[in-house]
């Protein structure tokens, strides 16, 4: 079904596709072309990731395939509009408690106020904020706000996450600790996750595939499949394989920076 804003849909009844796009090129007003020829699809359930030098159209290839923007060449489909979208920035409303923010994308889509009070109630307990739930943000760390962040999306029980760096303004150890949990969430949740991230440890520690486009416009010029089963312990981040796999997707990566 095509739609006059979103990406059109893919017909959820005959694929396991999530997303797809297919020959996809995005070139601006102002003449800048930020994609090209960009053929990607994400399994239903598959978490895949996307790396590549800074300005190379990853957070347009995001924006595309929540339907912000539309391609100018070629098309993107999705199998559903529930869709979660997590920014590097929380942003979360400084007056309104962690409970009343995870509330809110809720009341905008229209749930009840019990309903909505007992998912948002769910989802601050999944991220392991039940104790926080009547903080305002200015009282919590970095970390938490991530964390409420990451409850407003599994509030609207997704079928797809797209994280735009979501973790990249935190320290190193609080971003592996919400590595984690991302993993467990999406993982036990059986959502589909597409990750922009220019950590290559956490592209590999999280994705079944990582993607690495190239300088701008941005093609994909390696794909790189992660084997590991679920859940991943934290100490696979040292395993020989592991180490092995991110120096192909670094390797890659290190050849689009020249
Ligand atoms: P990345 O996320 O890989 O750093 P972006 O997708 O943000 O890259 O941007 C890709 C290119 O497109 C950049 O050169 C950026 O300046 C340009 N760009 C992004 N959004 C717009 C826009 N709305 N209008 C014009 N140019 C844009």
């Amino acid at each position: 079904m095509a739609d006059e804003t979103g990406p059109t849909r893919l017909d959820p009844t005959r694929t396991a596709t999530a997303l797809e796009f297919h020959r996809v090129a995005k070139r601006f007003d102002t003449g800048t072309e930020a994609l090209s020829e960009v053929d990607l699809s994400v399994a239903a359930g598959e978490f895949v990731s996307v790396v590549g030098p800074s300005g190379c159209g990853k957070s347009t290839l995001l924006r595309l395939a929540a339907g912000l923007e539309r391609p100018t060449g070629g098309r993107v489909r999705a199998s559903s509009d529930r869709l979660a979208f997590v920014f590097q920035d929380p942003t979360l409303l400084p007056w309104r408690t962690a409970l009343a923010n995870v509330e809110l994308v809720a009341e905008l889509h229209g749930m009840s106020r019990s309903r909505r009070r007992e998912q948002a109630n769910r989802a601050l307990d999944t991220v392991g904020l039940a104790d926080f739930a009547d903080q305002l943000p200015a009282h919590l760390s970095g970390g938490m706000r991530m964390r409420v962040s990451l409850a407003r999306a599994l509030v609207l029980a997704p079928d797809l996450f797209l994280f735009d760096e979501p973790f990249g303004a935190l320290d190193e150890i609080t971003r592996l600790r919400l590595q984690e949990e991302v993993q467990r969430l999406v993982h036990a949740g059986g959502f589909s996750a597409l990750l922009v991230t220019h950590s290559v440890s956490e592209a590999v520690y999280l994705s079944r595939r990582v993607v690495v486009l190239s300088a701008r416009p941005g093609r994909i010029v390696a794909e790189i499949d992660i084997p590991f089963e679920h859940p991943r312990p934290a100490r696979l981040r040292f395993d020989a394989e592991f180490g092995r796999l991110a120096a192909t997707v670094s390797d890659a990566l290190a050849g689009e920076h020249t």
